[in-house]
C-alpha cells in the first residue's frame, strides 16, 4: 500500500493550496493530493466560460503547480478515511495510508426543492467541466434564460449570457434587491441599474413556485402566479459543504452550517490527525465568532494555508473570517470586506459612516477614468474600522483588499485617515481624492 506524509482530499482552491504550501514548509515530507477529475476549473471564473471566454478549456487550474514541487498527484475519488487504521480508501484501489490528512471536498450546488426541477435544460452550477461543455451548447441556443438567485454568481451568470447573444435574460430574485446579502442597498441599486442597461430583467421579491414544460422547460411559475418563458433555467441559490466522507468517518459535523467543526487552526474538532478547510469546513466570524456561511475561493485558500501550517506542529491561529468579496458587472466594479452597514447595526454597533467619490485614474479626464466611491463604516465607541464597500473601475478589485487589512489591523478612522498610499495617474486616484483616505477624514470629522 501507498504510505504519503499528508494525503490531501480534494484538488481545487482548498486542496492545492494546501498541498503547494505544505510543500513548502516541509519539503522532506511526501505529499499526496487526491481529486476526483482529470482537470480542475478555476471556480470563480466558470462564469465567463458562458461569454468572455467561450470555452472551459480556457478556465483550468494547471496542474503544472503541483508537479513543479513534487506533489503526487491522484486522480481517483476517496470513498472512505478510515481513522484508526489512517487509510484512505478509493474507487479504483489506490488505498493510501497517511500520517496527516487534510480534507478539502469543497461544495456542491443547494437543492432547490421545486417541482420540475428535473427538467431538461434545467441546471445548476456544477463545478464540473462536461457538465458546463453541455450546458454552454444549450444555453446558446435558448432564446429565454431564467436565472433563479440575484447574488453574485447570479448576476455574473445574467452579464456573461448577454455577451455575443440575441437574447432575453431574466434574474428572479426573492430579496428586494439582487446582491443585497453582501452590499448595502444603494450599491445593490447601482449594480442592478448596469444589469438592466444591459437589457437583463430583474424581477424581485418574487420566488419561483415552479418549473414548467413537458420533458423540457417551457416557462416557469412565479408565486404571484404571473408565468415566464424559459428556454433554458439557471439555478444559483447557493452551495452547501460537501461533508460526506467527513461524516461517514465520525467527523464532528455543525448543525448551523453544515460544515465539518474545526478549530481555530483547522484541525477537525475529535480528531487532531485530520484537519478541514474551504467550503466543507466552518467558518467563524472575525466579528462576533459566530459561524457563518460564507463560501469563497479566497477564504478557502486562507484556511488552506492555516491547515498547511498546522498540519505538523501547533502554529498561527486564524482570526474569523472577515469575508472579502468583489465582482464585476458590465464596466462596474463592486466589493466588499467586513460587515456592510446594515450588518453592523444589526450587530448591535453605533455606527458613523464616512464616504469618498472620485474618478479611478486622474486626471478625470484619463482614458478609462469612472467615478469610483468608497463607503467606510466606523464603530461610534472606539472609531475602529468594521466594514467597507466600494463601486466603480477596476481598482475597486485591490481597494477592497487594503480595506481588509485596514480592518483586520483593526484601525480607527483617524489612523486610515493618516494612512500613507502610492498613487499614478494611469492606476489610480489622485493622491488628494484617494477614496480610502478621504472616506476616512469624513469619519473623522463625524466622530469629533
Ligand atoms: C460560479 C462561481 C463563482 C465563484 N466566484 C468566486 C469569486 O469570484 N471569488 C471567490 O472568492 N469565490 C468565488 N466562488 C466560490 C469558490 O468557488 C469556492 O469558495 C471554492 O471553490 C471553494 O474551494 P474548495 O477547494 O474548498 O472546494 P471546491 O472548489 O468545491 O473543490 C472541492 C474539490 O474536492 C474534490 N472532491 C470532493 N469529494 C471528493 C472525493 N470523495 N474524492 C476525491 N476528490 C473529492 C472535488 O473533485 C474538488 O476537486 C465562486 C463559486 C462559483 C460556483
Amino acid at each position: 500500500m501507498l504510505k504519503s506524509d499528508v494525503v490531501i482530499i480534494g484538488g481545487s482552491a482548498a486542496g492545492v493550496t494546501a498541498a503547494i504550501s505544505c510543500k513548502r514548509r516541509n519539503p522532506g515530507k511526501t505529499v499526496t493530493l487526491i481529486r476526483r477529475e482529470q482537470q480542475v476549473l478555476i471556480p470563480c471564473g466558470i462564469p465567463y466560460i458562458f461569454g468572455t471566454l467561450g470555452t472551459p478549456q480556457k478556465n483550468l487550474i494547471p496542474d503544472t503547480m503541483l508537479s513543479g514541487i513534487d506533489v503526487n498527484l491522484v486522480i481517483d475519488t476517496v470513498k472512505e478515511i478510515n481513522r484508526e487504521k489512517k487509510i484512505v480508501y478509493t474507487e479504483n484501489g489506490n488505498d493510501i495510508n497517511f500520517d496527516k490528512l487534510i480534507i478539502a471536498t469543497g461544495s456542491t450546488p443547494a437543492l432547490f426543492p421545486i417541482p420540475g426541477i428535473d427538467k431538461e435544460n434545467v441546471f445548476v452550477v456544477k463545478k464540473d467541466i462536461s457538465y458546463l461543455q453541455a450546458m454552454l451548447g444549450k444555453l446558446n441556443q435558448a432564446r429565454d434564460i431564467i436565472i433563479l438567485g440575484g447574488g453574485f454568481i447570479g448576476a455574473e451568470f445574467a452579464d456573461e449570457c448577454k455577451k455575443g447573444r440575441d437574447n432575453n435574460v431574466t434574474i428572479i430574485e426573492k430579496m428586494p434587491h439582487c446582491l443585497q446579502l453582501a452590499f448595502d442597498i444603494e450599491f445593490c441599486t447601482e449594480a442592478e441599474s448596469v444589469l438592466s442597461g444591459r437589457g437583463i430583467k430583474i424581477i424581485t421579491n418574487q420566488t419561483v413556485t415552479g418549473i414548467l414544460g413537458d420533458k423540457k422547460v417551457t416557462a416557469v411559475q412565479l408565486e404571484n402566479g404571473e408565468r415566464i418563458n424559459a428556454d433554458a433555467v439557471i439555478i444559483s441559490t447557493g452551495v452547501v459543504p460537501n461533508t460526506e466522507l467527513a461524516q461517514k468517518a465520525g467527523l464532528k459535523i455543525s448543525a448551523s452550517t453544515g460544515a465539518i467543526s474545526v478549530d481555530r487552526y483547522m484541525r477537525v474538532r475529535n480528531d487532531n490527525d485530520i484537519l478541514a478547510c474551504g467550503d466543507c469546513a466552518v467558518k467563524v466570524s472575525y466579528f462576533n465568532g459566530i459561524p457563518v456561511k460564507t463560501w469563497l475561493a479566497s477564504i478557502a485558500t486562507h484556511e488552506a494555508r492555516l491547515a498547511a501550517a498546522n498540519v505538523f506542529e501547533t502554529r498561527y491561529s486564524g482570526l474569523g473570517t472577515v469575508g472579502v468579496f468583489s465582482t464585476q458587472i458590465g464596466d462596474l466594479a463592486i466589493g466588499a470586506a467586513g460587515l456592510i452597514e446594515k450588518q453592523a447595526r444589526e450587530n448591535g454597533y453605533n455606527v458613523v459612516i464616512g464616504t469618498a467619490k472620485a474618478p479611478s485614474k486622474h486626471p478625470g479626464g484619463i482614458p478609462g477614468a469612472v467615478p469610483t466611491m468608497v463607503k467606510l463604516i466606523f464603530s461610534k465607541n472606539d472609531g475602529v474600522l468594521l466594514g467597507g464597500e466600494a463601486s466603480g473601475g477596476a481598482c475597486v478589485g485591490e481597494l477592497i483588499n487594503v480595506i481588509s487589512a485596514c480592518i483586520q489591523h483593526q484601525m480607527t478612522a483617524y489612523e486610515v485617515s493618516l494612512f500613507q498610499m502610492g498613487t499614478h495617474p494611469m492606476l489610480c486616484a489622485s493622491p488628494i481624492a484617494y477614496q480610502i483616505v478621504n472616506a476616512a477624514e469624513d469619519a473623522v470629522m463625524k466622530l469629533k
